[in-house]
């Protein structure tokens, strides 16, 4: 079955998902395709954070009401060093741009139920043409059934195993990795939430503590990759070092109900652009987690490429690269930051431990360190 479309989006993704939602809202025709089924899209559990700058995203573009009602503003951020506590008011040291609370699986539904028609378990995805005014797309839906789209632009949503990165020649890349060297086993409890996000500095390891709803938390402990497997700890030597690490023996505890290995690595794929493919989010770059960038940059990459689309612009559409890379460097070079500032504190390296106190105590002496710090959680509009 051939049909046309002006842009087809693969990927239904938090990227994905937004640009589709953008484009229709502003009457072009586009079509999603999604390899998974609907109920593994919406189950996924990821990210937990919405920046101010993705907030406003949506807000510009009047969808305030269907995809961020109810979620509730970040307030306070807790940083601890050995059990000490201190905290940080983002959203006023960056001059009131707070960041939003939206566990990722439910931002996904709200920009389903928003989009509308999405195409899932489309298998076999191939990208064709893409050099050329009109490039296409081919897929088997689940009926087993062949579709070709014929289309004007290409966006390539698909994430870090998607498709369309590969589709593009490797001579015409070039990419940039980095292993961080650190591992986090990170598991979802049915326990209490913490008061605020908490982020544990301590001389056993980094570990963290995060409300996923009123009655789950998601934490995290780091492990060396290579020489532990945390999948071997038993549950209770988990708790033991959660309490060591938080500094809170008193720790409220209960089942965990997923359980996953985040291994810390970067990497940025340049240009995200060949011919009529533009790439978006996790297709062209990874984050680790610390600043929580990873979905922020997506919803970016999506909101700069529906701008150019709608506006028609080719000059729009040939900037769109440099002008995600520089965000997303912008991004990287932040949660480098934050990643050696709390995982050295716990590292043999005394030198380094000491780099890492002198950079967690810089924010709490320095007021235009901190506002620096809390521009960059709250995401800019660059
Ligand atoms: C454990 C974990 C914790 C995280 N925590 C945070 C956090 O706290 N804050 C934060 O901002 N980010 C976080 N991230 C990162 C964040 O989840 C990603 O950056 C975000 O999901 C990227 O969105 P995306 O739309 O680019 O890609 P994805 O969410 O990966 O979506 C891509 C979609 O494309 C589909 N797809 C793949 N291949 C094909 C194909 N061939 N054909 C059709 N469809 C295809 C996939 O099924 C998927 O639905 C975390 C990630 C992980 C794994």
């Amino acid at each position: 079955m051939r049909e046309t479309t002006r842009v087809a989006i693969i990927g239904a993704g938090p990227a994905g998902l937004t640009l589709a939602l953008l484009l229709r809202r502003n009457g072009i025709d586009c079509v999603v395709l999604e390899r998974r089924d609907r109920s593994y899209v919406e189950q996924r559990q990821r990210a937990g954070v919405l920046d101010h700058y993705a907030t406003r995203i949506f807000e510009r573009a009047g969808l305030a009401g269907e995809i961020l009602t109810g979620a509730p503003l970040e307030t306070l951020l807790e940083l601890r060093w050995d059990g000490a506590p201190h905290f940080l008011d983002v959203p006023s040291l960056s001059g009131g741009r707070p960041s939003r609370i939206v566990p990722q699986q439910l931002l996904v539904r709200r920009l389903l139920a928003a989009v509308g028609d999405v195409r899932f378990e489309a298998t076999g995805v191939a990208l064709d043409d893409l050099a050329s005014s009109r490039p296409r797309v081919t897929y088997t839906d689940p009926d087993g059934s062949s579709h070709e789209l014929a289309c004007s632009y290409i966006a390539g949503c698909d994430g870090f195993h998607g498709v369309s990165r590969g589709s593009i020649p490797p001579s015409e890349l070039t990419i940039y990795e980095f292993d961080h060297r650190i591992g986090w086993y990170t598991m979802l409890a049915d326990a209490p939430p913490p008061r605020y996000p908490l982020m544990a500095v301590s001389e056993h390891g980094y570990a963290a503590q995060f409300a996923r709803g009123r009655e789950a938390s998601r934490f995290y402990l780091q492990y060396r990759p290579g020489s532990e497997d945390p999948f071997a700890w038993p549950d209770d030597y988990a708790w033991d070092q959660l309490r060591l690490r938080l500094g809170d023996p008193a720790l409220a505890t209960g089942p965990f109900t997923d359980r996953e290995i985040v291994e810390m690595r970067s990497f940025v794929a340049e240009p995200m652009a060949y011919g009529r493919l533009f790439l978006a989010g996790d297709a062209a770059h990874i984050i680790t987690p610390m600043g929580a960038k990873g979905m922020n940059l997506a919803l970016s990459d999506a909101a700069t490429l529906a701008e150019a689309l709608i506006a028609d612009s080719p000059e729009k559409l040939a900037a769109y690269s440099d002008a995600c890379l520089a965000r997303t460097w912008d991004a990287q070079e932040f949660s480098r930051w934050f990643t050696e500032m709390v995982h050295d504190g716990g590292i043999a390296d005394p030198f380094r431990r000491k780099l890492a106190r002198a950079r967690f105590e810089r924010l709490f002496r320095s007021p235009p360190a901190a506002a620096a710090f809390a521009d960059l959680m709250s995401g800019t509009d660059h």
